[in-house]
């Protein structure tokens, strides 16, 4: 069977300096996550943006193929037999990870209210937190998920609303979620993502020593102006310095050493052109620390109308590289590339993933509850669904099913074992969730070349295409 270049490697446009003297190409196999520095040559026959070498006219083409070359880059996936559906096997093994999941997710809003009013949220907070009878319903229902014997592990994510609204609900159902994981001997993990604004030290080590909140990722929109103007606290004032002290507390706080976190900028017209400041305010305040990943989202609609505040498609590709730059100038940690495929898109992908909200009603995407037009359609309350079943299908269950049946270009996309196709509900309402990295991933491998003691031979390859599909 001949060999072909996978489908899914994507092969940087710049020739590069190795420092050992090489001249290199970078290249990412995203059905992997792996990322190889490719002789020239090897980078031409991967690169399929490049047009095929032609024979001559004696029948001669210009380059023998290697057959040592050929087996090492078939071993490692970068070539593939020619009648190869990858696209095909990539949808495969998700569905098979989706079904299969030996991880109870469970997404929990206890407050629907929140003390901020960004202007590009979509939810509509009220004060409501989750009542006794549904968190009794949803404390027996984890517990029967940890001894059902389906499960290694159980994984928590604390949302909102603000979660921090609701302290003492999330610490009591931390404390019925603890005792059941332990008592059925599965992992227990727990995330919050939260505004930052109630943390303390004191609310830091109940949530890491007694909830076992491992991770909090917090969003900061910017410098502390720019922050401050986008997040403000309904009450009045900003929390921008407030938190930073929060964090940096934290990271020098010999009991909670194990505490990671994750500042997320909401990016939008507001403050895509503030990497700079942001970073280095972050640095000065000591986040540049190994504890501590950042990264910029894009704003996106949650139904509701943000074209006012969000950054246009290809704009928001190049203010994340700008981003990129900025936390390396800082010494910021972040991810620059996947590490690996994203086999389960999100959390609406899977019966083994559930949302519930404060209301104790039951949804299978986060964007559902809290959001106009979308709250009716839960799959239940927490109080009446058969507590040792799988949430009811949802409405995006089926994705899979969906990109392989061509509904959206995820099916041909060189980058779709990383990014799964991004969010199922976008899609179904018209709004192409492609997130940055399609735009941007050539790019990305110049930053990678260029962190590995590489230097640019000279201007992008001339043949090399602009997109990854
Ligand atoms: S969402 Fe966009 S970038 Fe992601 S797989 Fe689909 S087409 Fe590709
Ligand atoms: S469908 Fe979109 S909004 Fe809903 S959980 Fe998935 S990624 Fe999030």
């Amino acid at each position: 069977m001949p060999l072909r270049p996978s489908r899914y490697a994507v092969v940087g446009r710049t020739e590069f300096r190795h420092p050992s003297g090489r001249v290199v190409r970078p290249v990412l196999h995203t059905a992997t996550g792996r990322v190889f520095l490719a002789d020239p040559a090897t980078a031409a026959r991967l690169d399929t943006s490049q047009p095929p070498v032609q024979a001559g006219p004696d029948g001669t083409i210009a380059e023998q193929v290697d057959p040592v070359r050929e087996q090492q880059l078939a071993a490692v996936g970068l070539l593939v037999d020619a009648d190869r559906d990858e696209a095909a096997e990539t949808l495969a093994a998700s569905r098979a990870a989706a079904r299969d999941h030996r991880v109870r997710n469970t997404i929990v809003m206890p407050s629907a209210y929140c003390n901020m009013g960004c202007g590009y949220c979509g939810q509509q907070h009220e004060r409501r937190t989750v009542s006794g009878v549904h968190r009794a319903a949803l404390a027996a229902r984890i517990d029967r998920a940890a001894h059902s014997g389906r499960y290694d592990a159980l994984n928590v994510r604390w949302f909102g609303g603000e979660p921090l609204m609701a302290f003492a609900v999330l610490r009591d159902l931390s404390r019925s979620f603890v005792a059941s994981a332990d008592a059925a001997g599965v992992r227990y993990a727990a995330k919050l993502v939260t505004n930052g604004v109630l943390l303390d030290a004191r609310k830091l080590h109940t949530l890491h020593q007694q909830c076992r909140v491992g991770l909090i990722e917090i969003t900061l929109d910017g410098p502390a102006e720019a922050h401050d103007a986008s997040r403000p606290l309904k009450r009045g004032g900003g929390s921008f310095h407030r938190i930073l002290a929060t964090v940096a507390a934290a990271l020098a706080d010999s009991e909670l050493v194990d505490l990671r976190f994750i500042v997320r900028t909401n990016v939008g017209l507001h403050n895509a052109g503030l990497a700079e400041p942001f970073a280095a305010e972050l640095a000065a305040a000591g986040l540049a620390h190994d504890r501590v990943a950042c990264y910029p989202a894009p704003v996106h609609s949650w139904g509701n109308d943000v074209s006012a505040v969000a950054v246009a498609r290809r704009e928001m590709a190049a203010a994340e590289l700008a981003w990129f730059r900025a936390y390396r100038r800082h010494g910021l940690r972040f991810s620059l590339l996947p590490s690996g495929p994203r086999q389960v898109v999100c959390a609406a992908t899977t019966r083994h993933s559930e949302v519930v909200g404060a209301d104790g009603r039951v949804y299978s995407c986060t964007e559902q509850p809290l959001v106009p037009g979308h709250t009716g359609q839960d799959l239940g309350s927490i109080s009446t669904l058969d507590a040792d079943a799988l949430r009811p299908v949802g409405a995006f269950d089926d994705w899979y099913d969906t990109v392989a049946a061509g509904e959206t270009p995820c099916r041909g996309c060189a980058i779709l074992p990383v990014c799964g196709g991004a969010c199922p509900k976008l899609w179904r309402e018209g709004a192409p969730p492609c997130p940055p990295l399609r735009d941007n991933v050539r790019e990305r491998l110049d930053l990678y070349a260029a962190d590995a003691g590489c230097v640019p031979l000279h201007e992008a390859h001339p043949a090399a295409g602009a997109q990854p599909d």
